[in-house]
């Protein structure tokens, strides 16, 4: 930096490029942690004009912002640690999330009878479960930033190791890597995919993240430093050395499912998938206001419910219910949820019904992106309460 001369302002994580414009009233929401729980506004978001990447900065405020959430993180805790359920497309019952990921893998073929898997920021274990089920001929090793999960790990068949510390120290190749809802929290994320390539070596790579295209709430999550749309993923993980074989958007319901190889890919070789509709930097620009401006709506829109007869219910236990729920603070009655687990448990102080016991004449308001709360207000539809879907998302 020459004297005089202000200081560079960020790079994009994904394309390098210093072209970042803030994302207006970002700063003004409220925002959630990852682990589900209510964090304070005063966040910025940011949009690269050059490739549409959706990012934070990994500045020192965002830094002390993320070590304060991950001293006390403590993943589905709802549940009491089981990992969150996710509505198959096909048949729109609720899953486990693994599970659905691990079936997919498996049936697209391309992996050995016998192997070795890393799972990075493996957490208390629930995707290394999900695999130990599946793959019978492979082992199993864990990277997370401490130790605390060790003994749940180690109770995994087949589990070899739990690395800590420097991903650079590990030191050895795995026929699959895998980074379930791992990337986004990484400062640095392209130097974290560079370091990742010595260990796939000839192995692959997969990696799951939410789709920024299709989930609106995943800006709020204060320690995701990246919302990945398909394209914005693809480009980081090119700069980054990987090629990629396969990306879907339609194995989870609003996330990105890819798999990538270290090295150039031959095109023709590729799956063609949902990637390569690039999304240039203005439209990505106007996308995010649409999402602020949508946040605002579906706030506005509990506090009407919140004044009509009936208690009022939240449809959900995770990201956007917990956000929400947490504006409402007194006025909620209950959550409502699906997933046997957290039924019968108390979420903010609540309790957490099954559809079928919510109180007749009950306002539910399901708390969810647009597409997926019509999947379930229409699948409850015979309930006698009312289920009142978000207002729709208006995408300029
Ligand atoms: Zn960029």
């Amino acid at each position: 930096m020459t004297i005089g001369q202000p200081a560079a302002a960020p790079a994009c994580q994904v394309c390098g490029e210093r072209q970042l414009r803030e994302v207006e009233g970002f700063a003004a929401l409220p925002r959630i942690t990852s682990d589900c729980r209510a964090y304070p506004a005063g966040g910025s978001l940011h949009v690269c004009l050059a490739c549409g990447g959706v990012q934070k900065i990994p500045d020192s405020k965002w830094l002390r912002e993320i070590g304060g959430i991950y001293a006390g993180y403590e993943a589905y805790y709802q549940s009491g640690g089981d990992e969150q359920i996710v509505f198959d497309r096909a048949t729109g019952k609720p899953r486990r999330r693994s599970d659905v990921i691990l079936e997919r893998l498996v049936g697209r073929g391309g992996l050995a009878s016998r192997g070795r898997a890393l799972d990075v920021g493996c957490g208390n274990g629930a995707t290394l479960a999900a695999m130990s089920a599946t793959l019978a001929g492979w082992s199993f090793s864990g990277y997370e930033l401490g130790e605390g999960a060790l003994p749940r790990l180690s109770r995994i068949p087949r589990f070899e190791k739990l690395h800590t510390g420097s991903l650079d120290a590990i030191g050895q190749c795995f026929d699959l890597v895998t980074l379930i809802h791992a990337l986004e929290h990484f400062p640095e994320p392209v130097a974290a995919l560079s370091q990742l390539r010595g260990l796939v070596g000839d192995g692959q790579l997969f990696i799951e993240v939410c789709n920024i295209d299709e989930n609106p709430f995943d800006i709020l999550v204060a320690d995701h430093l990246m919302h990945f749309s398909p394209h914005a993923l693809e480009l980081l993980l090119e700069r980054a050395g990987f090629g990629t074989v396969a990306v879907a958007t339609d194995w989870v319901p609003k996330e990105i499912s890819l798999l990538a190889r270290a090295g150039r890919i031959d095109p023709r070789s590729a799956v063609p998938g949902a990637a390569g509709k690039a999304a240039p930097g203005e439209p990505a620009l106007a996308r995010m206001a649409s999402y602020v401006a949508w946040l605002r709506a579906m706030v506005a829109r509990a506090g009407q419910l919140e004044r009509e007869d009936g208690p009022l219910g939240i449809f959900g236990t995770s990201i956007a219910a917990t956000w929400l729920g947490s504006q409402l603070g007194e006025r909620v009655s209950f959550f409502v949820d699906e997933d046997e687990s957290r039924v019968g448990k108390k979420h903010l102080g609540r309790p957490i019904v099954r559809p079928q016991e919510v109180p007749a004449g009950a306002n539910v308001y399901v708390a969810l992106s647009p597409a997926i709360a019509g999947m379930i207000a229409a699948r409850h539809a015979g309930l006698p309460c009312r289920l009142v879907a978000p207002p729709p998302l208006r995408l300029d």
